[in-house]
């Protein structure tokens, strides 16, 4: 988004007010020429005779921006058997769609294969019985190389208290299963958590991946999972991709020419391709001053945007209504009936009530993590496409509060039964 003369617009000249005219709000909008520059970002990052990008689609699964994605040569990675389906209806080829469960019943694993998609296995206990059922049926077996990536505890999913992958020290028992059982393990997969700091890090577990693969001799993919940070701040971290791609390219090229050939390295990014596309516009109900506060109350709450409140993420909250107007410091809030914070202390242009406020970096998990709490309507969705703005999602209404509940006449019941 950028500030021009005439205020703030999106891509291609749109103003995002328009938008809401629209639309109304709460609205969230998504650029696809965002996710395609960082699509692009990715894919030239990487110097290797076989790349796979797999679109982590549980970061934002309207189907729209998964055949986006497809457009764009991604394939997809999903963790479960739901995602798979939306993706079989986006037009994903099952080969180009890897499932990534955990913790999932070995039945959600066997609807899996009858879609013919790629499996991800990350316990032993499954690892055995999927042998026992599909010797012929190649799987990846996902490794916890036990490393901390740094990013929030809640987000780390490498480290050793982790419940995700098969710990590097088990492999001695993966490979006993997988002699008796005869499993072909065509890939390795690690995915060590988001918002990755460093990528010393990065390196770090791939040469662990390195080691674990030199016992395994039908491999055709290595998978580094994703974690790749995006900033939240102007001038805020991110991971340095092109020193990643360079770094890792050399060592992964030297593993393939030990290995003996070229395996296709995948990775499978969410955030990074979708968080910066998107744009949260909702509107302020209420400036509340108190005696040690502004607040901005707005049409919205953690039922719509949950990261602030559920591990502290950041949002740059613009008031796109009032670009010139004197930046006042407020807590933003929402309507839901508990502490319901977007951000404290924010320095924003001066509010006034039905101002609308855009929350940046609305892309990933955001509208994916949305619920009905409170008994609210989920937003609408908008995406822009070559200049073009389309209604890709509508506000939900009572039909969908409703649809799925079943009233029984409780009076009725009780005479019954006396
Ligand atoms: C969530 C997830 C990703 C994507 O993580 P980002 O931080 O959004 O890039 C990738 N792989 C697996 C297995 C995941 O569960």
């Amino acid at each position: 988004m950028q500030l021009t003369d005439q205020g703030y617009r999106l891509n291609e000249n749109i103003n995002p007010l328009d938008l809401v005219e629209k639309y109304d709000a709460p609205l969230y909008v998504y650029d696809s020429a965002i996710i395609s520059r960082q699509f692009n970002k990715l894919e030239t990052a990487f110097k290797v005779p076989k790349l796979q990008i797999n679109y982590a689609c549980k970061a934002l699964t309207n189907i729209n921006i998964l055949k986006l994605m497809k457009q764009l040569g991604a394939g997809l990675d999903t963790v479960s058997i739901q995602e798979v389906w939306l993706g079989l209806k986006a037009g994903f080829d099952p080969r180009d769609i890897m499932y990534t469960p955990n913790c999932v019943s070995i039945e959600e694993i066997e609807m899996a294969v009858k879609e013919g998609v790629r499996i991800n296995i990350d316990n032993i206990s499954i690892l055995e019985q999927f042998g026992h059922l599909h010797p012929n049926v190649p799987v990846c077996i996902r490794v916890n190389p036990h490393i901390l990536a740094g990013g929030s505890y809640k987000i780390s999913t490498g480290h050793i208290d982790s419940k995700f992958g098969i710990s590097i020290h088990q492999m001695p028992h993966v490979s006993r299963v997988v002699e008796a059982t005869r499993l072909k393990i065509e890939g390795l997969h690690m995915h060590t958590g988001s918002d990755i700091l460093d990528a010393g890090v990065f390196l770090q577990g791939a040469e662990i991946l390195f080691n674990v693969a030199a016992n395994f001799k039908d491999l055709e993919f290595v998978d580094f999972g994703s974690g790749f940070k995006v900033a939240y701040k102007p001038g805020g971290n991110a991971t340095d991709i092109e020193s990643l791609g360079e770094h890792l390219s050399v060592r992964f090229n030297e593993f393939c020419k030990s290995y003996g050939r070229d395996l296709t390295l995948i990775f499978e990014p969410g955030k990074f391709l979708v968080s910066e596309s998107g744009y949260f516009l909702a509107k302020v109900n209420v400036v509340k001053q108190t005696i040690a506060n502004v607040f901005a109350g707005i049409d919205s709450g953690l039922n719509h945007l949950i990261r602030p409140m559920f591990y502290d993420a950041h949002h740059e909250i613009i008031n796109i209504s009032r670009p010139e107007a004197k930046p006042r410091i407020y807590s933003v809030v929402g309507y839901i009936c508990e502490t319901d914070t977007f951000g404290d202390n924010r320095k924003i242009a001066e509010i006034q009530e039905g101002d609308i406020l855009c929350f940046l970096n609305a892309g990933a998990y955001c509208y994916s993590m949305a619920s009905n709490y409170n008994s609210r309507f989920r937003p609408a969705e908008v995406l822009i496409h070559n200049g073009q703005d389309y209604l890709i999602r509508q506000r939900e209404t009572m039909d969908d509060i409703i649809k799925n509940q079943v009233e029984v006449n409780l009076e009725s019941l009780q005479e019954s039964k006396v």
